[in-house]
């Protein structure tokens, strides 16, 4: 086979990025944005000894889970892989692929996965579900300023009005900051020269409390003709906080270190309920938490509900145990846990994030969490060295609880944890990859895994949320 060559293909499986996978000549090929089931007249782009890529050049006969997708741009932009996937269809590929990784990574047997793995938790309504959305801003090739997403794997800007995943006030927020943008000839960033001003367009909003926040983070100090921009913006029900962001690096992460509010409060305030909790209604168990730019915040509140809810279950929490909450954020998992417990210690790396939990355990009246600010695989180990015996709460903790970020957490902290021997640990994680990783590690020092539940909290990308359930083992 050469390059360009033209022929069929029939898709039989799909990779991890939600690429299609199918066999042909004694060879593999990905093919991006074909679905298993589909038929297609397949042109071959690229060509190693016994895989390939290729493109979608025709779908000669459609997979029978392949549905219309409500986003028009669905192929080019990067931010949902799998649109055109029927929704259940989606759901059993992430909850295959976290069982996969379990078992390819973690070395965990079949059957067994398949006996602790409870049915994955969808959604009832798959768009408009994200409290929060970064716009880069750039400009086109008519010089007009435009925001929207990153093509997929690159960093050139598809202009995007109005995503189907965020909330409908991102637009108007959107033509605001550009129109102003114009009026007062500020320059976007343009990334290849580092220069221009604004790079992203961060807006949160609170669905529960409709208060929005609109960060600009921009590649200077300080931004220019700010009151203008401030007046039209707080003319939008619902605007609570306006503040921009230094980031002057060079740079693919989005938020720089300072953050200086320019209107309103320097953040907005949202509330948590978990409603699918057992043993609590509604009202005892909603908590409210304040928000900065610079925090990290579940961005799909219906799933976070029964995600919490979840990881608060497997705790089994009785109210006489402490608790660690690692990779804490704001203090979302351990506000909750705090209720259900004697005393919570969350540790999160971001300073602001702490700040936040800390206003937020006294904004709900809780004296049972404390928060210490540095790295999970630092703050733990040095409690383990120095904490004397009338510390043995924390020394000895009944509950681990870790969320990291998708790399997983550092060996130094599941050593630390095994060395603790707390009787369950409740890990929330975001790639399942390392989650089976650390699994297998967990598992080796002394654990059982007892529970696996896949979560959707990011509909139409290939995205998944896992909670696991660990104990001691006898
Ligand atoms: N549990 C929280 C946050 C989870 S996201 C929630 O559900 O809202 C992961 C968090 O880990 C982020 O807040 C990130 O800032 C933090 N983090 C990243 N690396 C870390 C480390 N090495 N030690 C501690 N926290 C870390």
């Amino acid at each position: 086979m050469n390059k360009n060559d033209l022929f069929e293909l029939t898709i039989t499986d799909m990779g991890t990025d939600g690429e299609g996978i199918g066999h042909y000549d004694g060879m593999t090929f990905f093919v991006k944005d074909a679905l298993i089931g589909d038929v297609i007249t397949a042109r071959a782009i690229k060509l190693k000894k016994n895989y390939g890529y290729a493109r979608v050049e025709e779908i000669k006969s459609p997979s029978t889970f392949r549905v219309e997708p409500k986003c028009p741009l669905h192929r080019r932009c990067g931010g949902c892989q799998i649109q055109a996937l029927s929704y259940d269809k989606q759901l059993e590929f992430k909850n295959e692929k976290v069982r996969n990784n379990i078992i390819r990574i973690g070395g965990f047997d079949a059957d067994f996965v398949d006996q602790i793995m409870l049915p994955v938790v969808g959604m009832d309504a798959p768009y408009r579900y994200r409290n929060k959305a970064q716009f880069p801003v750039g400009k086109d090739k008519d010089g007009n300023i435009v925001t929207g997403f990153y093509a997929a794997r690159t960093h050139s800007i598809i202009p995007v009005e109005d995503c189907l995943l965020g909330v409908k006030e991102n637009e108007e927020i959107l033509d605001i900051v550009k129109e102003w943008m114009t009026e007062n000839s500020v320059e976007p960033y343009n990334e290849e020269k580092h220069e221009g001003l604004v790079r992203h367009i961060l807006i949160r909003y609170g669905f529960t409390s409709k208060e929005i926040m609109v960060c600009l983070i921009i590649n200077g100090k300080t931004l220019p003709h700010s009151k203008a921009l401030c007046e039209r913006l707080a003319m939008i029900e619902g605007m609570t906080s306006i503040s921009y962001n230094v980031n002057t690096e060079k740079t693919n992460v989005i938020l720089g270190k300072e953050t200086e509010c320019i209107w309103g409060q320097p953040y907005i305030s949202d509330t948590i309920h978990l409603r699918t909790y057992p043993d609590f209604d509604e009202t005892e168990i909603g908590i409210q938490y304040q928000i900065s730019p610079q925090s990290f915040y579940q961005v799909n509140p219906e799933q976070t509900e029964k995600l919490y809810s979840t990881a608060l279950e497997f705790a089994g929490l009785t109210g006489n145990e402490s608790v660690w909450d690692l990779y804490c954020g704001i203090g979302t998992i351990s506000l909750f846990l705090s209720q259900k417990a004697k005393q919570v210690y969350g540790v999160e790396i971001v300073p602001q994030a702490i700040e936040d939990a800390k206003n937020n355990a006294k904004l709900n009246c809780i004296t049972n969490a404390e928060f210490f600010v540095g790295k999970a695989e630092e703050v733990l180990p040095e409690f383990y060295d120095k904490a004397g015996e009338n510390e043995s709460d924390m020394l000895r903790p009944d509950v681990i609880v870790v969320d990291p970020p998708r790399k997983g957490c550092d060996e130094k902290c599941l050593d630390t944890m095994l060395k603790m021997l707390p009787e369950r640990i409740v890990y929330v994680s975001c790639d399942s990859a390392t989650l089976a990783r650390d699994l297998k590690i967990l598992c080796e020092g002394g654990y059982e895994l007892k529970k696996v539940q896949v979560f959707d909290q990011f509909a139409h990308s290939v995205h998944v949320e896992t909670v696991c359930l660990l104990s001691k083992k006898l």
